[in-house]
């Protein structure tokens, strides 16, 4: 049984792989004699799966799980944590931008009954001012309209007990906000703080617009706030036409036809058909992520796996069944 899995996405990062094992395994090794660290090819062009080959051939405890493409990472992470047989398993990113120096630090914390370690980063000074600014935006909307809570300044790094692993198998969605999953399903939680460093090497693999996207995800599969909201804003928005329509009635009936209101009109009904059409964006928002559930496609697809048992590639757990059941593919 393996004590301590370590499970790292990885999308062209040919680049900071060698710098990453480097000073990773020493770590790991001065932790427990068990365990494994598991690279998810995430659909590399860049070599990144030749290189991981290599690693493993130096060392068997690294693994490789490679997609037949890129998937994103939330898949990516998610396919790693279906694959780890560790009694605690670590999402450690391959930049180095979570340093392994404090893994050690969270197993203690575990073996002395945590069931989740968070590790919070102390000091972001290392990323830019944009993405602070909108990381704290983020964090205060979701607070504000979420159902669960996400702790502020904790990504995915962090340490997950067994049981945890093995209640993220359960949960059946397509849509995976990984943080937000992490936080639904609770335990007994602890933390430990970090400064987050540069990148190692390479490039960020995620622009504005992914960012955009990943936020509104998030924020969209925790919350039915923006969708629920249109119906009180109608109601008053209906209360207030009404009243208008008695003042215009009374009005009429008091003074007469009154022709001019050319502008007066243009302008509601420009105004209410942008509102209108926000109203629709926002349910096309959600019945857009519907669909997907709806057709149940699988999160990932494995192309092929390098140092796990045979007998490891039975499916085990749901989001798993769905990647091997060629029933359900097709
Ligand atoms: N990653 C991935 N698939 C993707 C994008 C990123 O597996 O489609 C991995 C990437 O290789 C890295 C981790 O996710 O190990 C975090 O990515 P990155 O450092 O680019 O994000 P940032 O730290 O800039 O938010
Ligand atoms: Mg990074």
């Amino acid at each position: 049984m393996t004590e301590i899995s370590i499970v790292t996405p990885m999308y062209n990062e040919y680049e900071t792989l060698d710098l990453y094992f480097e000073r990773l395994i020493p770590i790991l090794e001065g932790v427990t004699p068990s365990y494994e660290v598991i690279c998810v090819d995430d659909g590399s062009t860049d070599g990144t799966i030749e290189r991981l080959k290599t690693h493993h051939r130096r060392n068997p405890n690294i693994k490789i799980i490679s997609l037949s493409r890129n998937f994103g990472k939330e898949a990516a992470l998610t396919s790693g944590l279906d694959y780890a047989s560790g009694r605690a398993v670590i999402p450690v990113d391959a930049d180095l931008q979570d340093p392994p120096e404090i893994l050690p630090q969270m197993i203690e914390k575990w073996r002395e009954g945590a069931q989740v370690v968070l590790a919070r980063r102390g000091d972001r000074s290392e990323d830019t001012a944009m993405k602070r600014f909108s990381a704290h935006w983020f964090y205060r909307l979701f607070a504000r309209i979420a159902e669960t809570t996400i702790p502020e300044n904790v990504g995915d790094f962090r340490l997950l007990d067994r049981t945890v692993v093995n209640a993220l198998g359960q949960l059946p969605e397509r849509s995976r906000f990984m943080k937000g999953l992490f936080a639904w399903v609770g335990f007994r939680t602890v933390e430990v703080e970090y400064a987050r460093e540069a990148r190692a090497a390479g490039q960020t693999k995620f622009n504005y617009w992914k960012l955009w996207n990943f936020a509104l995800d998030g924020l969209l599969s925790f919350s039915t706030l923006p969708l629920k909201i249109w119906s009180y804003f109608g109601f008053a928005l209906s209360a207030f036409a009404a009243i208008y329509l008695i003042y215009l009635l009374v009005k009429t009936a008091v003074y007469g036809v009154d022709v001019p209101g050319y502008a007066s009109i243009m302008s509601v009904v420009l105004f209410f058909n942008g509102i209108i059409l926000v109203g629709m964006g926002v349910l096309g928002e959600y019945v857009a992520r519907l669909f997907i559930e709806v057709k149940r496609r699988p999160l990932y697809l494995v192309n092929e796996v390098t140092g796990f048992p045979t007998s490891d590639i039975e499916p085990l757990r749901p989001s798993r069944l769905d990647s091997f059941d060629s029933n359900k593919i097709a």
